[in-house]
C-alpha cells in the first residue's frame, strides 16, 4: 500500500510538471505569435431581436498556429492575461477591429455600417495610456467613435483602483465611445450597482439565458435587469441565445437585442460581408 502511494505522488508531480510545461509551451508559442502576427478575428452579429437585423458585431480574436490551425481564445486568453501578453494582442485586435469597420462603411456607403464591440481585458485597460491609444486608433483609420463599442467585465470594476477605473470609462464615453458591461450576472455587482456609471449597454451573461426557459429564478432575474437598465437609459444585450424559444422569452421581457448561434456563430471577415449582404437583401 506504500508502495502505491508512492507511485502516486510520483504521477501527481509529473502531471504537474507536464502541465508546467504545456504552460510555458503554449506562453513562448503565444509570444511568437504575438509578434509574428499570427491573429485573426471573427466577428458575431448583434442583433435588434424583432427585426433580427444586425445593429453591431462582436469582435473575436482567433490564434491562426501554423500547424494547430485555428485555435479558439477559450485555449490562450488566461494565459495571455497571467502573461500581460494579452496587452500587445489586444492592441492589435483594438486596431484591426477598427480597419474592419473602416472597410464597412467604405463598402456599404452610403447606407450606415454596423459598430464594432471590441472586448477590453483588465491589463489593457491598466496599461497607462489605453485612452490615448483607442483615440490615436480611432484617428488613423478614420472611424467615428460612435461606431465603437468596448466590451468591459463586471469583475474589472471590483478592484481597488476602481475610482480611475470609472474615470477613464467616462472620458472614452465623453468622446461618443459606447461602453458595454460583459457577462453582467455572473460577478457579484447587484443590479443598482448599474445606476450612476457611465455604462451604456449591458450584456446578460449565457447561462442565465439557458435557463429562462426552464426556470422562474433566472426569468425573474432576467427581467429585472432588463427593466432596471431601461429605466436607467441603457440598453441590453442577451448573449448565446441558441433557440427560438429563448428568443421568445426574451422578446416577452422587452429585450432589444441579442446575440447567439440563432442568428450566427462568429463569422470570418469574407463570411461576415456575404452576411450582411443576405441579411439586408
Ligand atoms: P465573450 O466576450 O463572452 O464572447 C462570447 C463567446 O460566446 C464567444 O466565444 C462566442 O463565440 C460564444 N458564443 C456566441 N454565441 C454563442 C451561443 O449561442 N452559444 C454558445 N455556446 N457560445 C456562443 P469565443 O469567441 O470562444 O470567446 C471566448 C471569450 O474569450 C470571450 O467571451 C471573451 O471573454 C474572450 N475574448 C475573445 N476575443 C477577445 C479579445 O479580442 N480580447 C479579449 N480580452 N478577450 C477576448
Ligand atoms: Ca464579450
Ligand atoms: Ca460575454
Ligand atoms: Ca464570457
Amino acid at each position: 500500500a506504500k508502495g502505491a502511494g508512492k507511485n502516486q505522488w510520483r504521477r501527481y508531480q509529473r502531471h504537474l510538471h507536464d502541465e508546467m510545461v504545456e504552460r510555458l509551451e503554449l506562453r513562448s508559442a503565444l509570444d511568437h505569435a504575438v509578434n509574428e502576427g499570427h491573429f485573426l478575428l471573427h466577428y458575431q452579429p448583434i442583433v435588434d431581436l424583432p427585426t433580427g437585423a444586425a445593429v453591431g458585431f462582436e469582435a473575436l480574436v482567433r490564434w491562426h498556429h501554423p500547424t494547430r490551425g485555428v485555435i479558439t481564445p477559450d485555449q490562450f486568453i488566461e494565459v495571455a492575461e497571467e502573461s500581460g501578453l494579452i496587452v500587445p494582442m489586444g492592441r492589435w485586435v483594438l486596431e484591426e477591429a477598427l480597419r474592419t469597420v473602416a472597410d464597412w462603411r467604405r463598402i456599404l456607403a452610403p447606407a450606415p455600417a454596423p459598430y464594432m464591440s471590441v472586448n477590453v481585458s483588465v491589463r489593457q485597460f491598466r496599461e497607462p495610456g489605453f485612452v490615448d491609444q483607442v483615440r490615436a486608433a480611432l484617428h488613423h483609420t478614420g472611424v467615428p467613435p460612435e461606431s465603437l463599442m468596448l466590451e468591459i467585465t463586471e469583475t474589472l470594476l471590483m478592484k481597488d483602483d476602481e475610482q480611475r477605473v470609472w474615470a477613464d470609462l467616462g472620458t472614452l464615453r465623453e468622446m461618443g465611445i459606447r461602453i458595454a458591461i460583459d457577462d453582467f450576472g455572473t460577478g457579484y455587482s447587484s443590479l443598482g450597482y448599474l445606476r450612476q456609471r457611465p455604462i451604456d449597454v449591458v450584456k446578460i451573461d449565457k447561462t442565465f439565458i439557458d435557463d429562462i426557459v426552464v426556470s422562474a429564478q433566472p426569468l425573474a432575474l432576467v427581467g429585472g435587469i432588463i427593466s432596471l437598465a431601461r429605466s436607467l437609459q441603457m440598453t441590453i444585450v442577451a448573449e448565446g441565445i441558441e433557440d427560438v424559444a429563448h428568443r421568445d422569452v426574451l422578446l416577452q421581457l422587452g429585450c432589444p437585442l441579442g446575440q447567439g448561434f440563432l442568428f450566427s456563430s462568429p463569422l470570418g471577415p469574407t463570411e461576415v460581408l456575404a452576411w450582411m449582404r443576405a441579411s439586408t437583401s
